[in-house]
């Protein structure tokens, strides 16, 4: 196939086009307006292969993706350009609804047009496949209870209720016109190239430079995380052979309190990188405040405006017809993560720069 990828210089787009060319023999054409949150950096060790290839652009500008249409000639569309991160949406809402929802409509017109005048064999294998969130579902109190692909809608923040506002577009798209379209909401992702205002990397380089380990209200949050390339693998699952018109839910089996979560992080760091031997910023030798364990940077801080308490999916249905589960444990996942941090920090120094 040939595949566009939007935001493929992001932290799952990244993943994904890692996959698809290491794995598979697709050819790929990333088109990426490279915000603060785009790295092409992460895609160094596969920018040579002559089956990718990269566009700047913003999936807003309508005339610059029907060119890269018209030109690279699709077979799918995997769109994952998003604003992604909650905080900012509530700092400032504007550049989610512009992108997520605005954007979203103008490449679902573009797709259109193109795919429109396809000929018969190619409009009917055609695919636009949007990559969302379980967020859209809002959040579950009980600890039972699981999303399913008919959850009703319920998002809390402007990040999700923009994510949520685009499902209902692409969903619309193939009601209305008949685009082939396939939807996928999946839980929180973690793993290597992961910008560093997320939770997991934002704990693991705090706490490296000896800075407080912030976390929301109480730390009984409950999210379901899944490492990112498992993630990739069910993204290419889903567009190769999943139904049109179908949404599928992806999750990792893995839930976890953020409170766990940032512990998890501190025992991992105080196995593969002591204190001892790591004083950051602030902690020095003799000083006899200077923690022991990393635990002890843990600092509790307010709560988000409108956080979610718990989020937690219900993935049979992909494992049921497509056969996909996640190959990577909470543990196993979270200690490759943080050696790949360990042993990247160069990129973290270049990407928050
Ligand atoms: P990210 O913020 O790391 O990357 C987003 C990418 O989109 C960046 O490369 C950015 O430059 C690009 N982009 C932003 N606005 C653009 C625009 N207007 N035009 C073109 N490119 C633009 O995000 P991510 O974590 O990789 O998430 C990718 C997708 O997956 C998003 O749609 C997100 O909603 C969804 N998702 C993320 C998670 C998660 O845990 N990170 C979980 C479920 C779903």
């Amino acid at each position: 196939m040939r595949i566009l990828v939007t935001g493929g210089a992001g932290f799952i787009g990244s993943a994904l086009i890692r996959h698809l060319l290491n794995d598979t023999e697709h050819q790929v054409l990333n088109l990426d307006k490279l915000t603060y949150a785009g790295n092409l950096e992460s895609l160094a060790g596969v920018a040579d292969n002559p089956r990718y290839r990269f566009l700047q652009a913003d999936i807003g500008d309508s005339a610059a993706v029907s060119r890269a249409l018209a030109e690279f000639q699709p077979d799918a569309i995997m769109h994952l350009a998003a604003e992604s991160h909650v905080d900012r949406s509530i700092d400032g809402p504007a550049a989610f609804i512009q992108t997520n929802i605005v954007g979203t409509y103008a490449l679902l017109e573009a797709t259109r047009a193109y795919w429109l005048q396809l000929d018969q064999a190619r409009r009917q294998a055609f695919r636009f496949h949007h990559i969302s969130t379980d967020e859209v579902y809002g959040d579950l109190h009980g600890v039972d209870e699981l999303f399913t692909e008919n959850t009703p809608y319920a998002p809390s923040s402007p990040y999700s209720a923009s994510k949520a506002a685009s499902d209902h577009l692409v969903r619309a798209w193939q009601r209305t016109y008949g685009l082939p379209v396939l939807v996928t909401n999946c839980s929180n992702n973690y793993g290597p190239y992961h910008f560093p205002e997320k939770l997991i990397p934002l704990v693991i380089l705090n706490a490296l430079e000896g800075k407080p380990l912030p976390v929301y209200g109480n730390g009984q949050q409950v999210r379901d995380w899944l490492y990112v390339e498992d993630h990739a693998r069910a993204l290419l699952k889903v567009v190769s052979e999943g139904r049109v018109g179908e949404t599928y839910n992806i999750g990792g089996h893995n839930e976890q309190t953020n409170l766990h979560v940032v512990e998890s992080i501190c025992a991992l760091l105080d196995e593969l990188a002591p204190l001892e031997g790591n004083l950051g910023a602030g902690m020095r030798d003799g000083d006899n405040a200077a923690p022991h364990s990393y635990k002890e940077l843990i600092t509790f801080v307010a709560d988000r405006p409108g956080h979610d308490q718990r989020y937690a999916i219900d993935a049979s249905k992909i494992e049921r017809e497509l056969g996909w589960k996640p190959q990577e444990t909470f543990e196993s996942g979270l200690r490759k993560t943080v050696r790949w941090y360990l042993d990247n920090l160069d990129w973290c120094r270049r990407v928050r720069g």
